[in-house]
């Protein structure tokens, strides 16, 4: 079979749904044609590294292209995907449209502001580099800001500005950036400011339920909450937000003042879903046959956190990298396999454990029966998330960053770029007075 005639699957998505799913089915006789928004695969469970200044955007990243290089069956196109015909079986895309055989759409999730979009400028979240960059400066700029406020001559009393981290969802995300922020203020920059003390910063965890990883197992949550605290992050749980404004989150009646305000709650599905004409969940997910079609176009398959699918015990899959990867791989060998005139199987998720870090040697692990916290969780945690990392280069270098920081605490990607103002700073620091 020439190039030509073999047939033609297209991919919507770099992740891990789609990566693997066109990994897997460059072994197959098919073309594949795989479109992503961006010309980068993103290891989004390290973004909070980026966001934290432990690691560089492209420690993290790498080009597809780059990925795909030795997959010749795999054509790259960057673009952003606009819609679809399925009548016409085409993918239409910025500058044209692309034709397929087979569609996988894997194009994932972001965070969610409850309906308030207006929110977003005040409390950027972590789902891409450019967030997780912007994070980094709005936290950077704070500390900067405050020595600069405390250092100043018109500062007659050199008091220095309490500065006020608000992580809103105790969720994997949440629970990672604030006790990441804790260990950074508490430890990294513990000397390197003449005028502010840093240990000073009050960094809260804001979860609207009543434990944080309301997912893990409640022994585990529990831990997770004394990890935390350990840390010296304030936890509060049932603290449902209900408004957010420049240099300030509000809890029902309670203001809480917050330098700077970091977003890590809820789950919006990418609007393509909804392009399928399929039946959606309320966060947008598509409602999946168990092979991870829709319902009356057997020749198009929705993967990762796109998709909603229950487990045999009637649980939603979680939007995990693991379901992404597995339902990619099964996806394409259901195609492989069909071409060959052989049945689809159904999905079956292989749940290997679950892991959340927390900071330096603090972490937990669900590994079914088995529940692990601290320094054993840590070091699996670190381990299998080096693994999973792509590209030799990165892992070596995360590898050795990790080790160095483990030693010497310092974080080495401590630098603002782009626009030096912080919202709400000058608010900020006049409300303070009304603390709650
Ligand atoms: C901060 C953070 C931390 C996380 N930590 C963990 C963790 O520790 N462990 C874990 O298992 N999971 C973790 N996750 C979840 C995990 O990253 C996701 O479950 C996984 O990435 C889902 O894979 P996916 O392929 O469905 O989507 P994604 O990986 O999100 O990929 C979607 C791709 O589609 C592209 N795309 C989107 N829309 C378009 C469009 N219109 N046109 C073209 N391209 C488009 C995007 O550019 C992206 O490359 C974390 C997620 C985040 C955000």
């Amino acid at each position: 079979m020439d190039q030509q005639t073999k047939p033609r699957v297209v991919i919507v998505g770099a992740g891990f749904g789609g990566l693997l799913a066109a990994r897997t089915l460059a072994r197959y006789p098919v073309q594949i044609t795989l479109v992503d928004r961006q010309n980068f695969h993103v290891f989004q469970p390290l973004l909070y590294q980026v966001a934290t200044a432990g690691l560089s955007p492209d420690e993290i990243a790498a080009p597809i292209r780059w990925i795909m290089r030795s997959q010749r069956s795999v054509e790259v196109l960057m673009s952003e995907v606009r819609d679809f015909d399925l009548s016409r079986r085409v993918v239409k895309l910025e500058g044209g449209e692309v034709e397929y055989d087979y569609l996988i759409l894997a194009a994932g999730a972001s965070h969610a502001y409850f309906g308030h979009d207006e929110w977003a400028p005040f409390a950027p979240g972590l789902k891409t580099i450019e967030g997780a960059l912007e994070l980094r400066r709005r936290v950077l700029l704070a500390f900067e800001l405050a020595e600069r406020q405390a250092a100043s001559s018109d500062n007659k009393d050199r008091e220095d500005a309490q500065l006020n981290f608000v992580v809103v969802g105790g969720g994997p995300t949440g629970v990672e950036l604030a006790g990441t922020l804790a260990e950074v203020s508490r430890q990294v920059l513990a000397n390197e400011f003449r005028s502010i003390d840093p240990k000073r910063t009050r960094i809260v965890l804001l979860e609207g339920g009543p434990r944080v990883l309301p997912a893990y197992p409640e022994d585990l949550s529990r831990s997770a909450e004394e990890q935390l605290q350990h840390l010296g992050v304030e936890v509060q749980t049932s603290a449902l937000v209900t408004q957010v404004e420049p240099g300030s989150v509000h809890i029902g009646e309670s203001k809480l003042p917050a330098t700077v305000i970091l977003w890590a709650a809820g789950v919006a599905a990418s609007p393509l879903g909804e392009k399928l004409g399929a039946a959606v969940d309320r966060a947008g997910r598509v409602l999946v046959n168990p092979d991870l079609s829709i319902p009356g176009h057997p020749e198009v398959f929705v993967v990762g956190d796109l998709a909603a699918l229950k487990d045999e015990s009637g649980k939603w899959l979680p939007g995990v990298a693991p379901v992404a990867m597995q339902e990619g791989k099964a996806t394409a060998h259901n195609i492989g396999n069909e071409l060959r005139g052989e049945p689809r199987k159904d999905f079956h998720y292989w749940n290997k454990g679950s892991l959340a870090t927390i900071g330096r040697a603090a972490a937990v692990a669900d590994f079914g029966k088995i529940h692990v916290s601290g320094f054993l969780a840590w070091l699996s945690w670190l381990f299998i998330h080096i693994f999973f990392l792509i590209g030799f280069r990165n892992r070596l270098i995360v590898l050795i960053q990790w080790a160095w920081s483990y030693l010497t605490y310092e974080r080495g990607a401590w630098l603002i770029t782009g626009d030096t103002h912080l919202p709400g700073w000058k608010e900020s620091q006049a409300e303070e007075a009304e603390d709650c």
